[in-house]
Protein backbone atom coordinates (compact mmCIF):
# COMPACT_ATOMS: atom_id res chain seq x y z
CA UNK A 1 0.00 0.00 0.00
CA UNK A 2 1.52 3.55 -1.01
CA UNK A 3 0.88 6.35 1.02
CA UNK A 4 1.60 9.70 -0.74
CA UNK A 5 3.56 11.66 1.72
CA UNK A 6 4.28 15.29 1.41
CA UNK A 7 8.14 16.12 1.10
CA UNK A 8 10.55 16.89 3.34
CA UNK A 9 13.58 16.02 6.21
CA UNK A 10 16.07 16.16 9.33
CA UNK A 11 17.09 14.25 12.88
CA UNK A 12 16.40 16.61 15.38
CA UNK A 13 15.73 19.69 13.83
CA UNK A 14 12.77 22.50 14.10
CA UNK A 15 12.56 23.98 10.58
CA UNK A 16 11.03 27.56 11.74
CA UNK A 17 10.86 30.16 8.70
CA UNK A 18 9.18 29.62 5.50
CA UNK A 19 11.19 31.50 2.59
CA UNK A 20 8.26 32.51 0.88
CA UNK A 21 7.11 34.78 3.06
CA UNK A 22 9.99 37.10 3.10
CA UNK A 23 10.10 39.78 0.80
CA UNK A 24 13.43 41.36 0.66
CA UNK A 25 16.05 38.78 -0.53
CA UNK A 26 18.45 40.01 1.52
CA UNK A 27 16.30 39.19 4.77
CA UNK A 28 15.33 36.13 3.28
CA UNK A 29 19.21 34.50 3.15
CA UNK A 30 19.73 35.72 6.50
CA UNK A 31 16.71 34.02 8.10
CA UNK A 32 16.92 30.86 6.30
CA UNK A 33 20.92 30.72 7.78
CA UNK A 34 19.51 31.55 10.76
CA UNK A 35 17.40 28.81 10.77
CA UNK A 36 19.06 26.28 9.30
CA UNK A 37 17.86 25.88 6.03
CA UNK A 38 20.87 24.64 4.19
CA UNK A 39 19.94 21.42 6.58
CA UNK A 40 16.34 21.03 4.26
CA UNK A 41 17.62 21.98 1.08
CA UNK A 42 14.33 20.55 -0.44
CA UNK A 43 13.00 22.77 1.66
CA UNK A 44 13.56 25.56 -1.29
CA UNK A 45 12.76 23.48 -3.89
CA UNK A 46 12.16 26.22 -6.22
CA UNK A 47 15.42 27.08 -6.99
CA UNK A 48 15.99 23.96 -8.23
CA UNK A 49 17.88 23.87 -12.04
CA UNK A 50 16.89 21.34 -14.20
CA UNK A 51 19.79 19.37 -13.82
CA UNK A 52 18.70 19.52 -9.71
CA UNK A 53 15.34 18.03 -10.79
CA UNK A 54 16.78 15.29 -12.85
CA UNK A 55 19.49 14.78 -10.19
CA UNK A 56 16.33 14.00 -7.75
CA UNK A 57 15.14 11.58 -9.82
CA UNK A 58 17.67 9.22 -8.21
CA UNK A 59 16.09 9.76 -4.63
CA UNK A 60 12.80 8.12 -5.07
CA UNK A 61 13.75 5.08 -4.01
CA UNK A 62 14.74 6.50 -0.66
CA UNK A 63 11.65 8.78 -0.38
CA UNK A 64 9.21 5.37 -1.70
CA UNK A 65 11.28 3.63 1.03
CA UNK A 66 10.86 6.10 3.84
CA UNK A 67 7.03 6.64 2.96
CA UNK A 68 6.87 2.82 3.38
CA UNK A 69 8.22 3.03 6.92
CA UNK A 70 6.26 6.05 8.28
CA UNK A 71 3.30 4.26 6.98
CA UNK A 72 4.70 1.18 9.17
CA UNK A 73 5.06 3.10 11.90
CA UNK A 74 1.64 4.45 12.00
CA UNK A 75 -0.27 1.18 11.65
CA UNK A 76 2.18 -0.20 14.00
CA UNK A 77 4.43 1.65 16.37
CA UNK A 78 2.18 1.93 20.10
CA UNK A 79 4.75 5.42 20.57
CA UNK A 80 3.53 6.38 17.15
CA UNK A 81 -0.08 5.83 17.53
CA UNK A 82 -0.20 7.44 20.54
CA UNK A 83 1.17 10.43 19.49
CA UNK A 84 -1.40 10.48 16.85
CA UNK A 85 -3.92 10.15 20.06
CA UNK A 86 -2.72 12.84 21.85
CA UNK A 87 -2.76 14.83 18.78
CA UNK A 88 -6.02 14.60 17.77
CA UNK A 89 -6.91 14.82 21.36
CA UNK A 90 -5.97 18.44 21.65
CA UNK A 91 -7.60 19.18 18.71
CA UNK A 92 -4.40 18.66 16.77
CA UNK A 93 -5.41 15.86 14.37
CA UNK A 94 -2.51 14.99 11.80
CA UNK A 95 -3.42 14.27 7.79
CA UNK A 96 -0.46 11.78 7.31
CA UNK A 97 -0.61 12.94 3.75
CA UNK A 98 -0.50 16.83 4.50
CA UNK A 99 1.89 16.50 7.46
CA UNK A 100 4.53 14.07 7.30
CA UNK A 101 6.87 14.52 4.32
CA UNK A 102 9.77 12.38 3.25
CA UNK A 103 13.00 14.44 1.66
CA UNK A 104 16.54 14.42 1.02
CA UNK A 105 18.59 16.39 4.06
CA UNK A 106 21.70 17.23 5.03
CA UNK A 107 23.89 13.82 6.39
CA UNK A 108 23.93 15.13 9.78
CA UNK A 109 20.15 15.38 10.71
CA UNK A 110 17.44 12.84 10.49
CA UNK A 111 14.36 14.50 10.66
CA UNK A 112 12.52 18.22 11.38
CA UNK A 113 9.61 20.09 11.91
CA UNK A 114 8.36 23.19 10.21
CA UNK A 115 5.99 25.18 12.62
CA UNK A 116 4.85 27.25 9.70
CA UNK A 117 3.29 24.62 7.60
CA UNK A 118 2.95 22.39 10.91
CA UNK A 119 5.21 19.87 8.92
CA UNK A 120 7.81 16.91 10.37
CA UNK A 121 10.57 15.81 7.70
CA UNK A 122 11.80 12.56 7.81
CA UNK A 123 15.11 12.29 6.06
CA UNK A 124 14.95 10.12 3.70
CA UNK A 125 18.42 9.35 2.92
CA UNK A 126 19.67 9.48 6.98
CA UNK A 127 16.82 7.71 8.69
CA UNK A 128 16.90 4.51 6.86
CA UNK A 129 15.07 1.97 9.27
CA UNK A 130 11.75 1.74 10.75
CA UNK A 131 12.75 1.98 14.28
CA UNK A 132 15.07 5.40 13.08
CA UNK A 133 11.73 6.54 11.63
CA UNK A 134 9.76 5.95 14.82
CA UNK A 135 12.17 7.47 16.91
CA UNK A 136 12.35 10.43 14.32
CA UNK A 137 7.97 10.64 14.43
CA UNK A 138 7.88 10.11 17.65
CA UNK A 139 10.29 13.39 18.75
CA UNK A 140 8.71 15.68 15.85
CA UNK A 141 5.12 14.95 17.01
CA UNK A 142 6.46 16.33 20.22
CA UNK A 143 7.57 19.61 18.84
CA UNK A 144 4.19 19.37 17.09
CA UNK A 145 2.11 18.93 19.90
CA UNK A 146 3.92 22.00 21.88
CA UNK A 147 3.33 24.26 18.67
CA UNK A 148 -0.71 23.30 18.50
CA UNK A 149 -1.40 22.46 22.16
CA UNK A 150 1.07 24.34 24.68
CA UNK A 151 1.05 27.32 21.93
CA UNK A 152 4.96 26.81 21.59
CA UNK A 153 6.74 29.89 20.15
CA UNK A 154 9.94 28.58 18.49
CA UNK A 155 11.50 31.34 18.24
CA UNK A 156 11.54 32.08 22.09
CA UNK A 157 14.78 30.59 22.92
CA UNK A 158 13.56 29.36 26.18
CA UNK A 159 10.26 27.95 24.33
CA UNK A 160 12.62 26.19 22.40
CA UNK A 161 14.93 24.63 24.90
CA UNK A 162 11.52 23.04 26.31
CA UNK A 163 10.44 21.43 23.66
CA UNK A 164 13.62 20.01 23.00
CA UNK A 165 13.92 18.77 26.51
CA UNK A 166 11.28 17.15 26.25
CA UNK A 167 11.45 15.39 22.65
CA UNK A 168 15.07 14.03 24.02
CA UNK A 169 13.44 13.09 27.05
CA UNK A 170 10.77 10.85 25.85
CA UNK A 171 11.50 9.77 22.94
CA UNK A 172 16.17 9.78 22.17
CA UNK A 173 17.07 9.55 25.61
CA UNK A 174 14.86 6.51 26.53
CA UNK A 175 16.45 4.29 24.56
CA UNK A 176 20.15 5.87 23.92
CA UNK A 177 20.89 6.47 27.38
CA UNK A 178 21.96 4.22 30.53
CA UNK A 179 21.54 1.05 29.06
CA UNK A 180 23.50 1.10 26.14
CA UNK A 181 26.82 1.45 28.77
CA UNK A 182 26.77 -2.29 29.63
CA UNK A 183 28.59 -1.19 33.50
CA UNK A 184 26.16 1.56 34.19
CA UNK A 185 24.13 0.56 37.22
CA UNK A 186 20.46 1.37 37.85
CA UNK A 187 21.52 3.74 40.76
CA UNK A 188 23.32 6.41 38.38
CA UNK A 189 20.73 5.89 35.42
CA UNK A 190 18.63 8.92 36.77
CA UNK A 191 21.74 11.20 36.10
CA UNK A 192 23.22 9.67 33.01
CA UNK A 193 19.75 9.97 31.69
CA UNK A 194 19.67 13.41 32.42
CA UNK A 195 22.73 14.28 30.98
CA UNK A 196 21.77 12.83 28.02
CA UNK A 197 18.58 14.77 27.18
CA UNK A 198 20.78 17.77 28.24
CA UNK A 199 23.38 16.90 25.67
CA UNK A 200 20.55 16.01 23.18
CA UNK A 201 18.63 19.06 23.60
CA UNK A 202 21.68 21.26 23.36
CA UNK A 203 22.88 20.03 20.00
CA UNK A 204 19.04 20.27 19.10
CA UNK A 205 19.06 24.03 20.17
CA UNK A 206 22.50 24.78 18.24
CA UNK A 207 20.95 22.78 15.05
CA UNK A 208 18.77 25.38 14.05
CA UNK A 209 19.47 28.35 16.04
CA UNK A 210 22.49 30.30 15.78
CA UNK A 211 23.44 31.04 19.53
CA UNK A 212 26.46 30.52 21.37
CA UNK A 213 26.61 27.02 23.31
CA UNK A 214 26.37 28.81 26.84
CA UNK A 215 23.65 31.18 26.03
CA UNK A 216 22.22 27.68 24.64
CA UNK A 217 22.72 26.15 27.89
CA UNK A 218 21.64 28.46 30.15
CA UNK A 219 18.04 28.29 28.42
CA UNK A 220 18.06 24.46 28.72
CA UNK A 221 19.21 24.86 32.28
CA UNK A 222 16.51 27.26 33.65
CA UNK A 223 13.86 25.30 32.11
CA UNK A 224 15.28 22.54 32.43
CA UNK A 225 13.25 21.19 36.25
CA UNK A 226 9.90 22.11 34.43
CA UNK A 227 10.01 20.58 31.33
CA UNK A 228 11.90 17.37 32.00
CA UNK A 229 9.04 16.62 34.11
CA UNK A 230 6.57 17.18 32.34
CA UNK A 231 6.09 14.04 30.53
CA UNK A 232 2.77 14.63 28.55
CA UNK A 233 1.62 13.16 26.43
CA UNK A 234 3.51 9.41 27.24
CA UNK A 235 3.73 9.52 30.69
CA UNK A 236 6.68 7.89 31.59
CA UNK A 237 10.38 7.47 30.45
CA UNK A 238 10.78 4.64 28.36
CA UNK A 239 13.47 1.89 29.15
CA UNK A 240 14.92 -0.21 26.91
CA UNK A 241 13.94 -3.63 26.39
CA UNK A 242 10.71 -3.46 28.36
CA UNK A 243 7.04 -3.17 27.73
CA UNK A 244 6.63 0.31 28.31
CA UNK A 245 5.94 2.03 25.17
CA UNK A 246 3.25 -1.07 24.91
CA UNK A 247 1.91 0.29 28.23
CA UNK A 248 1.89 3.70 27.93
CA UNK A 249 -0.34 3.55 24.42
CA UNK A 250 -2.63 1.20 26.56
CA UNK A 251 -3.02 3.90 28.91
CA UNK A 252 -3.08 6.74 26.70
CA UNK A 253 -7.10 5.46 25.74
CA UNK A 254 -7.84 6.36 29.58
CA UNK A 255 -6.95 10.12 28.68
CA UNK A 256 -8.74 10.37 25.02
CA UNK A 257 -5.29 9.20 23.35
CA UNK A 258 -7.29 6.66 21.30
CA UNK A 259 -6.05 6.57 17.76
CA UNK A 260 -7.58 4.14 14.58
CA UNK A 261 -4.49 3.29 12.05
CA UNK A 262 -6.18 4.32 8.78
ZN1 LIG B 1 13.80 18.53 18.07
Amino acid sequence: MTVTLGSSDAQENSVTENSNKDTSPDLKQSKEEKWGYDLYPERKASNDSALQKFLKGRNNLDKNKCEQNVYKCILKSPLVKLMLGALKGSGCEVDIRRHISCEECAPTVSGGYDPILNQIVVCQNTAKSTGIVQGVLTHEFIHMLDHCQNKLDFTNLEHLACTEIRAANLAHCSWMSAWMNGDTSIFNFKETHQNCVKSKALSSVMAVRNVSEDDAMKAINKVFPKCYNDLEPIGRRLRRNSDDMFKAYAEGAYYGYEYEAP
